[in-house]
């Protein structure tokens, strides 16, 4: 058998991508650029930048993609109880392997045998021979003795210590609440845009996410809110999380420092195929293409690994510091773009997509929306349909048959340009503005859609899914066959 060097890419990318703002990246010409690129979803960090900044940035994302008629999402990423250190006296410290140092909760400037935290319940939260890990889990102290504000440390593994950096607490049941007196400032600030998506971090369980609901409905935008899950405790409950959530990220940045390295792959795997059963997005992040933060190139590993996820069936891949603060921010975009197309051309070519008809065979019902997803998936494969079309009014169709990842790619046709861009997040979904929804022949704008689409040409078969809905007495979904 030869291995195939070249093969003939899809006409639309499945897997979507984010790219995060920042100094790298908030220039008009720059954001124009990375949309060109294939940016689906901008992320704001609030954990940087202040809110003059981010109200720039998204009047200018929303500017932009309006200019470009593309439906851009917009993500704001609240930090959650991130504990980090304090401000040093010379901006940074070193710690030798098997000293004493000491990390206190009083506000004052660190020195070299003091780490300050702005986290009061630190001293509460932890016991002697817990672990705290610092600046992203390459240094580790492994906690001696508490008195007050003040934690007697030895040093496991040492190195240079600057400012405000991250703090990891493994194994630590953390007290602080998920949502902080920042978040809800942020959030405010987020749902006084319209922000799409609303991230939350370092969720812990399905109460995180009702506390940030309880905010989303007491204004007039509705954000979907996308639980980070990044805590040990947030995968024993990762299935009540996406129940309470709209969508999940694999936060491997910090999941890969709370749990061991060679646990990651397999979460994420496990998130995976848990959001595509409950038909809800998720997103793989953080170091994606890490070493493009400095470099042209990625390496061959990350390149492997943006592959991997692909293979996976993730919604989304996320960028962070390559778009931020990255010296090839458009390039980084390019690539992850080159690295999903080619992979899923590759799935493509050998029918990787579509139903799998052994996961259905089973003596007791699935459910309805399961059932007809899978089969209209696998209708797609056997009649080499070249579209499927779903006429949303709230996304939650479009969401549906994304999830059984069909051949063929999914138009999500609606008369609301906020269901568009919550649309823009979702594998293989088109998302189409079209005032005609709800108004004209579904059949007829189904097949002209399509055809402006580029997807399908006269002949040729598209299928239209029709019926989606929550109440299960009307819930009475169709699939129709159409001929272009
Ligand atoms: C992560 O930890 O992987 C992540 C996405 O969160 P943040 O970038 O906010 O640290």
């Amino acid at each position: 058998m030869s291995i195939i060097t070249q093969i003939n890419l899809l006409k639309k990318r499945r897997t979507k991508i984010i790219a995060t703002l920042g100094p790298a990246s908030s220039e008009p010409d720059q954001i124009r650029k990375l949309i060109k690129a294939g940016v689906n979803v901008f992320r704001q960090n609030m954990s940087h930048g202040d809110h003059d900044y981010h109200r720039e940035t998204y009047a200018l994302v929303r500017e932009i993609a309006k200019d470009l008629n593309q439906p851009i999402g917009i993500l704001a990423d609240l930090c959650g109880p991130k504990i980090r250190t304090g401000k040093f006296r010379k901006d940074s410290i070193e710690l030798k392997n098997n000293d004493t140092v000491v990390v206190t909760t009083r506000d004052i400037e660190g020195k070299p045998d003091l780490i300050p935290s702005q986290y009061a319940a630190l001293a509460d939260d932890v016991e002697s021979g817990d672990r705290i890990l610092l600046a992203d889990g390459t240094l580790e102290l492994e906690v001696d003795k508490i008195q007050g504000t003040e934690i007697t440390c030895t040093i496991i593994y040492g190195g240079t210590l600057g400012n405000h950096k991250g703090i990891n607490l493994p194994g630590v049941k953390v007290s602080a609440p998920s949502l902080t007196e920042k978040d809800k400032a942020d959030a405010e600030l987020a749902l006084e845009l319209g922000v799409d998506f609303m991230a939350l971090s370092f969720v812990r369980s399905a109460t995180d996410i009702n506390d940030l609901r309880e905010l989303i409905n007491r204004s007039d935008c509705d954000a979907y809110i996308i639980a980070k899950i990044e805590k040990p405790e947030a995968l024993d409950e990762a299935s009540a999380i996406l129940d309470a959530a709209d969508g999940i990220m694999v936060a491997r940045g910090d999941l890969g420092v709370e749990l061991n390295p060679e646990q990651v792959p397999v979460a994420q795997h496990q998130l995976i195929d848990l959001a595509r059963q409950k038909f809800k997005p998720v997103i793989v992040a953080t170091q994606m293409l890490e070493s493009m933060i400095e470099n042209a190139r990625p390496t061959r590993a990350e390149v492997t690994d943006v592959a991997n996820a692909v293979t996976l069936g993730t919604d989304a891949i996320m960028l962070s510091g390559e778009t931020a603060v990255g010296a090839f921010p458009i390039d980084a975009v390019k690539m992850m773009d080159r690295i999903a197309r080619q992979t899923e051309s590759y799935l493509w070519s050998h029918h990787a997509y579509g139903a799998k008809v052994s996961e259905t065979l089973s003596h007791t019902a699935i459910p309805i929306w399961d059932a007809v997803a899978n089969a209209t998936a696998q209708l797609t494969q056997d009649i080499k349909a070249h579209a499927v079309v779903v006429i949303s009014q709230s996304g939650m169709s479009a969401a549906t048959m994304s999830s059984a990842r069909p051949a063929a790619p999914v138009v999500g046709i609606t008369n609301r340009e906020d269901i568009c861009r919550k649309m823009a997040m979702l594998w293989s979904v088109i998302p189409v503005y079209s005032e005609e929804a709800g108004k004209t022949n579904p059949n007829e704008l189904a097949k002209k859609i399509a055809f402006e689409e580029g997807l399908a040409a006269s002949g040729e078969k598209i299928l239209l899914i029709r019926g989606f809905n929550n109440t299960s007495t009307m819930n009475t979904p169709s699939v129709t066959v159409l001929s272009i």
